[in-house]
């Protein structure tokens, strides 16, 4: 099994944890955000000293900064197989920022026209089209897993009024990943395009997006950079350049015109259009290495890695009592290196205060941005729910979630399935322990 640890930045720091002890942070959180690597650090470095405003400057260093922040958009293009006739490459603030882009895109021109979207989606690929359009959703099964057949009778449903199916390539939550060029094919045959949210697939899986001639064609591509080991403020939108190059930008003001009168407005080109105001040159230099360096190293291998630790935590997780684990249970087929389960009888968030509080262990717990979804797998009912709304304060239902990176290894798991068998033999100690004072709900 290879081993990236040293290619990631902060996985050998101590935390404290309970009696004043200190350990090395077992970090499982890697969906909610990934730490930098090396190289993305370095690239920041070797970069300080040129920064400049980009585009508008008639400096060396001004030039220098605009060369490199238009050579990354060669860099994700090559990483997502991108149609470069087809397709733009918009630099955003992260994924959520993406979506609500294309939502806003799309409401100046569809008149009557519904989102089709999912009960598995994190709230930024629901909530943004709420605010623009009708909306509908494919329906999960049991596990979790999206229903093709569903999405097909919705596009009959509607009878050519669904102009976008939008999608997660992979779940936040179940880790299940979506057969994106099967829906892809499908929203194509009933005249739709597909927006695939791929916060969570980019940074783990290969993705191809096909060229635009293909019925697989993946038409809108948003995803975060501080998902893929690069800090925080970048995200890329892909999407037909015919679509941002009619029209009013989503945002105006510097660097979106041509030429501005007191009463007249010539536009810039796509994608500089759709980029107002001075871009985050920084962060893009961090994103071009991080892409190159995911590239280096393959994402298949990475896929690989993650998916052998997670089999091997699964197959594990799998013997403890009392646990119940969501989604796919241990089939990896379809599947990106991220678990969630609780155990009987403890509330998740007094488990995950047990892992980091007692081993260091970082892991998320609740309902992850994707309420919905959540609901479906509980299987609540509509007066649990109800229960809630009425006291958004109670302790909410959810789950604990661990989720994997490049660099996580079997030790960690190992260590991770130690305080796990302990808790499940000690619940009414650990209980006592983490309902005092010491920590509340
Ligand atoms: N979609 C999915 C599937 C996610 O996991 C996340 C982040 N948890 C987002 C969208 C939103 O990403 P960001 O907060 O970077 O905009």
């Amino acid at each position: 099994q290879p081993n990236y640890k040293h290619l990631v930045v902060g996985t050998d720091v101590s935390i404290p944890i309970i009696n004043g002890k200190y350990t090395k942070e077992i970090n499982f959180d890697n969906a909610a955000t990934t730490p930098p690597l090396t190289s993305v650090m370095n690239a920041i470095n070797d970069f300080a000293p040129w920064y400049s405003s980009i585009h508008r400057g008639t400096g060396y260093k001004s030039h220098l900064s605009s060369e490199i922040y238009d050579a990354t958009r060669k860099t994700v293009s090559h990483f997502v197989n991108m149609d470069n006739d087809y397709s733009t490459i918009i630099f955003v603030k992260n994924t959520t920022d993406a979506i609500n882009k294309v939502s806003t895109k799309l409401s100046q021109t569809i008149s009557n026209g519904v989102i089709l979207s999912s009960f598995m989606e994190h709230h930024s690929n629901d909530l943004p089209w709420r605010k623009n359009f009708q909306i509908d959703y494919i329906n999960v099964n049991d596990k979790g897993n999206l229903s093709i057949k569903d999405c097909e009778q919705k596009l009959k449903k509607y009878n050519g009024r669904i102009r976008l199916v939008t999608i997660s390539g992979a779940s936040n939550v179940t880790g299940y990943k979506t057969d994106i060029h099967d829906f892809a094919k499908l929203a194509h045959k009933y005249g739709a395009k597909i927006l695939i949210d791929g916060a969570q697939l980019i940074p783990h899986s290969p993705i191809d997006m096909k060229p635009d001639y293909s019925s697989e064609h993946i038409d809108y591509l948003a995803f975060s950079g501080h998902k893929i080991y690069a800090p925080f403020g970048t995200g890329v939108l892909i999407g037909p350049k015919n679509v941002f190059k009619h029209g009013n930008p989503t945002q105006s003001g510097g660097g979106t015109v041509k030429i501005v009168t007191p009463n007249y407005v010539m536009w810039d080109d796509i994608p500089y259009k759709e980029e107002a105001g001075t871009p985050n040159i920084m962060g893009i230099v961090a994103l071009n290495a991080a892409l190159k360096t995911l590239n280096e190293i393959g994402m298949d291998n990475i896929e690989k890695m993650e998916i052998n630790l997670t089999e091997y935590t699964l197959s594990r997780l799998n013997r403890i009592k009392d646990v119940v684990i969501y989604g796919n249970g241990k089939d990896c087929s379809n599947r990106i290196g991220i678990i969630t389960f609780n155990i009987k009888g403890l509330h998740h968030s007094i488990v995950a205060n047990i892992l980091s509080k007692e081993t260091g262990i970082s892991v998320r717990s609740g309902c992850f941005c994707a309420q919905p979804y959540i609901q479906k797998l509980l299987h609540l009912k509509k007066t649990d729910i109800d229960i809630h709304k009425n006291n958004p304060n109670s302790p909410h239902p959810g789950m604990v979630r661990v989720s994997f990176g490049l660099y996580n290894d079997y030790s960690e798991v190992d260590t991770f399935i130690d305080i796990l068998n302990k808790i499940v033999n000690n619940k009414s100690y650990y209980i006592r322990k983490y309902s005092s004072k010491d920590f509340e709900i």
